[in-house]
This record gives structure tokens, sequence and C-alpha cells, in this order.
């Protein structure tokens, strides 16, 4: 296992990469009150590198106070249940996608695309005990305040978060980071491939100083800018 092991976004705000060359990232928040969440937990083979993660951190994943999660894809919700399990934490989830997480499965994959029964087949993971759902808007618990952006489209209750105190953005898979570009999310498992793109231009409504993927590393330099400036181009 090689590479950073967490990087910090902002103070008590990490990135923790679950997959070789940043592929999939999950969250850590750390609040004063000592509350730490947890972001998505990543793909089951990325185990060890999410323990790593907290490990640098000084932290372990039963110290987790809440989960909360992007979206019902095994590549970020694999290890959800198994830290629930360890830590005795809530986990929750926007009400769109809460059905297909307690269900363990992915939902319908977008019409147009091929082998998409066969890839909802390889989609599932362990079934997610889900405590809270919230809807759009919502300003969550965390660390002075996580607010909850509906992004559908890639899933039906997508979710993409800002932490207003630290100007931290994380996009979810409505977009990703790839090769120093920003790209358009990933469309072999999207649900609904033109929703995700309308969803995309919603970022832009966002001040944020750090944009931060669930694919790809993240962007502190004008990452503002140059996510807007992405975004204006596929308007
Ligand atoms: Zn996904
Ligand atoms: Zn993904």
């Amino acid at each position: 296992m090689s590479g950073t092991p967490a990087y910090e976004l902002a103070p008590n705000i990490w990135r923790i990469p679950v997959a070789t060359s940043d592929g999939i990232n999950a969250f850590v928040v750390k609040a004063a009150d000592g509350q730490v969440t947890l972001i998505d937990g990543g793909i089951t083979q990325g185990w060890k590198r999410l323990e790593a993660g907290f490990s640098h951190l000084g932290l372990d994943v039963s110290d987790v106070t809440s989960i909360v999660v992007t979206h019902a894809h095994n590549d970020h919700v694999g290890n959800v249940e198994r830290v629930r399990k360890a830590s005795g934490s809530p986990v929750s989830a926007h009400v769109d996608d809460a059905t297909f997480l307690e269900a363990g499965q992915c939902p319908p994959i977008d019409p147009s695309r091929r082998f998409r029964s066969l890839l909802e087949r390889f989609g599932r993971y362990d079934k997610i005990t889900v405590s809270h759902t919230f809807s759009d808007g919502a300003l969550l618990d965390v660390a002075g305040g996580l607010r909850v952006l509906h992004t559908p489209g890639h899933t039906p209750g997508h979710t993409s978060y800002f932490h207003e105190p630290t100007g931290v953005l994380i996009t979810g898979d409505v977009i990703h980071y790839w090769r120093s570009q920003i790209r358009i999310g990933i469309k072999v498992f999207c649900h609904d491939i033109a929703l995700n793109e309308q969803s995309a231009q919603r970022l832009s409504q966002i001040s944020c100083d750090t944009v931060a993927f669930t694919h790809g590393p993240h962007i502190s330099e004008n990452a503002q800018g140059r996510l807007h400036e992405f975004l204006a181009k596929r308007a």
C-alpha cells in the first residue's frame, strides 16, 4: 500500500484515498466537541486504506460518531455497514437513496446503457441500516454545518455536500477529476445521465475554497474558478 493515507482539505476535514491513485475517496470531519463524521466509506477492497487514513489522524473507525453518504453505489458505501457496526454510529442519507441502501442495491442504470442488468447485479453491497434521511437544503449538524445539495441523476438521491465553515465542497460522483481535468461524472453506473448533467450546473451556485471529488484528487488552487469554468463550458 503506497501513497498518503489522508489529506487535510481544511482544518479538521480530511480526504482519505481508499483506492490507488486517488481513485476513490472517503472523507472525515472532526468537530470541536469530539464528533467524528465519516462521509462515504469506500469500496470493500479499500478497508485497509480507510483504517490507515483514520490511524494517520490518530483515530480508529470505531471512533466515528455519525456516517453520511453521497449515494448508493458499492464503491462509496461498501464499507459503511462495517463502520456502522464497529462504531455504533447512525447512518444518514438522502431520502431517495435510502431504500437502495437498505436493500444493498445499486439504483436502476440509465436505459441507454448496455449491460445494465449485469452491472446492477455487480453493484450490490452489504445492506445498510439507515437511521436518518434528509432532503435538499438540510443543514446537518456536522462541525458547524454540512449543507445538503441534492444533485440527482447519478443516483436518485445523490448528494453533494458543502461544509460551510471551511468552504470545502464535496461533489460526489456528479463530476470527477482525472488527469488534471474536471470531467462529468462516470456514466457507467449512472441512473439518469441527462439529469446528472443538469445537477452538475447546480454546483456553480456554491462559493467554495476547495473542491473535493469522490473520484480523483482535490483542487485547492483557484478551485471555484476552475469549477465554474468547467460548468460554464457545458451549460
Ligand atoms: Zn457512483
Ligand atoms: Zn463512484
